[in-house]
């Protein structure tokens, strides 16, 4: 186990009064290893509450350069790094909060091998990316690497999460659920998004990621909870596995 000294325990003394989460709690959340892919308005929150919770390595990765509207919801970034790497902006800011964690930039865009080197190295994968392609292929890696996968999406005025056991045999992948929806793959640069629906989405992935290195509550394995802001309503449900899924299916036959 980590030990902590004087100014972690201070630093870290809201989590640790938690029953659900105390020292040993955050020792594990220190000895954690989260790869976050995306450091736009999902991984923003995502890695800024990541970082302040105190998970010991985050691994960041962004391929983009930092726009003016970006800055409508991606939180991480300000006017001054206009036109510099996302996941420089992002990195910085983290280690700002946070200097004692581990933060590892990729300026990157995974795919193939290197996705799946990040992927195994990890503990958890966090999906902030806003492309259907993209997340196929994440979760492939996933599965291959049998990790969990924390993913989340939002478009307008609605979001929605979900946590895969990706490569347990019970569990569905994002594959079983999303795998016919070819016409889902639609980004907020062609249909808007509500700048605070993507903190909400982003901030319940770092929960999820929380829940899952503590080991604690009712985790939304297996569900997808969907977010209506306009009505302000949650709905959650049940993610069948689909046995014939050609990522997490039984290939057999
Ligand atoms: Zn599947």
């Amino acid at each position: 186990m980590i030990s902590m000294d004087n100014e972690e325990l201070s630093r870290y003394s809201r989590h640790i009064m938690l029953p659900e989460i105390g020292l040993s709690g955050q020792q594990k959340l220190l000895a954690a290893k989260v790869l976050i892919i995306g450091a736009g308005g999902l991984g923003s929150p995502a890695a800024l509450y990541l970082a302040a919770s105190g998970v010991g390595e985050i691994s960041i990765a962004d391929f983009d350069i930092v726009e003016l509207n970006n800055l409508q919801r991606q939180i991480a970034h300000d006017e001054d790094q206009i036109g510099h790497a996302k996941v420089s902006s992002c990195s910085n800011r983290m280690g700002k909060i946070n200097s004692a964690i581990h933060i590892k930039p990729l300026n990157n865009n995974l795919s193939g091998e290197q996705l799946d080197s990040q992927v195994a190295l990890a503990d958890i994968v966090v999906d902030c990316t806003d492309n259907l392609t993209t997340r196929f292929e994440i979760n492939k890696a996933c599965v291959k690497n049998k990790k969990r996968l924390v993913s989340a999406a939002a478009i307008r005025w609605e979001g929605q999460i979900s946590v895969y056991e990706c490569g347990s045999p019970d569990s569905p992948c994002y594959h079983c659920f999303y795998g016919n929806s070819v016409d889902i793959d639609q980004s907020c640069s062609q249909n808007g998004i509500v700048s605070p629906v993507v903190g909400v989405l982003g901030s319940m992935q770092a929960i999820e990621v929380i829940k899952l290195i503590v080991d604690t509550g009712d985790k939304l394995m297996g569900r997808v909870l969907l977010f209506d802001a306009l009505s302000m309503q949650w709905e959650s449900m049940q993610l069948p596995k689909n046995p014939a899924c050609p990522v997490c299916g039984n290939k057999k036959d």
